[in-house]
């Protein structure tokens, strides 16, 4: 049986992990305004993990027989200045995730819920990927500068994700 406590803190990872999904959405909008699809696909499979956390929080808690309860989801952003702008965006969000989900890891060594602890392993080895991929993006952006050419290999490349 899911703690209070545990329900409580996964009901507001759930709604952080749905608040990830849009701001993902919102982005890639955005380079799909700049013209550059293939990034704004690369935002959109993102869009459809962050769904997939969610669900899998949502999924745990009613397995534990706990009572899912969503939250209002607030406006994300919808300009930035660059393409590198977003990404950095991108991380400190990532990171401010991996911050809750270590709270949560100790909220459920407190609780002593073994089970809990399980599935957020899976979480904190995802948010590794996360920011690693995150760096990666970030690293390219900043070798490219401003060079129109190599924006527009970088939109194919990442326009590939989700169909490989
Ligand atoms: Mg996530």
């Amino acid at each position: 049986m899911l703690s209070k406590v545990m329900q409580d803190a996964f009901n507001a990872q759930i709604q952080k992990e749905f608040y990830s999904a849009y701001l993902y959405l919102s982005m890639s909008a955005y380079f799909e305004n700049q013209n550059l699809p293939g990034i704004a696909t690369w935002l959109k499979v993102q869009f459809q993990e962050e769904q997939g956390h969610a669900l899998k929080f949502m999924g745990y808690v009613q397995e534990r027989g706990g009572v899912v309860t969503l939250q209002a989801i607030a406006q994300p952003p919808c300009e930035w200045k660059s393409s590198l702008d977003v990404f950095e965006n991108v991380l400190e969000h990532e990171q401010g995730i991996t911050a809750s989900i270590n709270a949560l890891y100790e909220t459920a060594l407190a609780e002593k819920d073994y089970a809990a602890q399980i599935l957020l392993q899976w979480f904190i080895g995802e948010q590794v990927e996360e920011e690693k991929n995150v760096m990666d993006v970030i690293a390219q952006l900043k070798m490219i500068d401003a060079h129109a050419t190599a924006v527009l290999m970088l939109d194919h490349s990442m326009g590939k994700r989700g169909r490989e």
